[in-house]
């Protein structure tokens, strides 16, 4: 299985517009984050996580040309309104095919609304089309890849973690729950986001994401969904212990396949 992170970046990016902080004006491209998304490799599949405002940039700068599927962790713009890029991976193929979308009840919803041209009865004929398949929180299969849902709590609102074998990607996360985290043991990979060193109140900071790898134990933590405050990727070594590591755009990591 191959995880590439095609983002790292916390809602508005880093460098973020108007800033002229030493993160934001760094040469170190680790400095240089698109909105959270991975592409998962497993079994032949490619399935993403998330399809933010960079979604094009990402599918370019990967060269991801095919997607078997699209998992989405909650509303919020910075995961979904890249959506409308999903077209070109219906009309590279004829006839033009839906892009499976697989997320919860309420992120649907959220969907069905920002793109209601794309559900309109009378459509334009360049529209996206998505082939949207609603979870739950119970594990479910997409074309032979065992899919367990992780609910994690964005101060008030549920937002979907996803484990697929020993990989488990969780993003926009403040609080997991017990029997949630229950779900997260054992992983060998673990993904989470941690915004800054500062606490916030809807994300988890360095210190409480570094709770959370201390009582899950993964073999290797990677930190995701960072602000320009967290300051520069070079130095954060420096307050890790080596098991946990700030991901940055482009890393690649590989693991056993389930
Ligand atoms: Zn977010
Ligand atoms: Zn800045």
């Amino acid at each position: 299985m191959r995880i590439t992170f095609l983002g790292t970046g916390t809602s508005q990016g880093v460098p973020m517009i108007g800033c002229d902080c030493a993160v934001c004006k760094s040469a170190d491209p680790r400095d240089n984050r698109l909105r959270v998304s991975v592409l998962v490799e497993t079994k032949g599949k490619r399935i993403l996580i998330d399809a933010g405002p960079d979604l094009r940039q990402q599918m370019l700068r990967s060269g991801t040309t095919e997607l078997d599927a699209v998992l989405l962790t909650h509303e919020h713009m910075d995961h979904i309104v890249g959506m409308d890029d999903l077209r070109a991976f219906s009309f590279k193929h004829q006839p033009s095919r839906a892009v499976p979308i697989y997320a919860d009840e309420p992120t649907m919803t959220a969907v069905r609304r920002v793109f209601s041209y794309a559900f309109a009865e009378k459509k334009y004929p360049g529209v996206p089309k998505f082939d949207l398949r609603t979870i739950g929180r119970e594990p479910f299969e997409m074309d032979g890849i065992g899919i367990t849902p992780v609910e994690v709590m964005h101060m008030h609102m549920p937002v979907l973690g996803f484990r697929v074998g020993g990989f488990t990607y969780i993003t926009d996360a403040k609080t997991i729950a017990r029997e949630q985290l229950d779900k997260i043991r054992g992983s060998e990979i673990l993904v989470l986001n941690a915004l800054r060193h500062e606490e916030h109140y809807s994300h988890l900071n360095i210190k409480e994401a570094l709770a959370i790898v201390q009582e899950v134990r993964p073999e290797q933590a990677y930190f995701t969904h960072v602000s320009h405050l967290m300051g520069l990727h070079a130095e954060s070594e420096n307050y890790l212990p080596p098991n946990v590591r700030i991901a940055h755009d482009g890393l690649v990591v590989e693991l056993q396949e389930p």
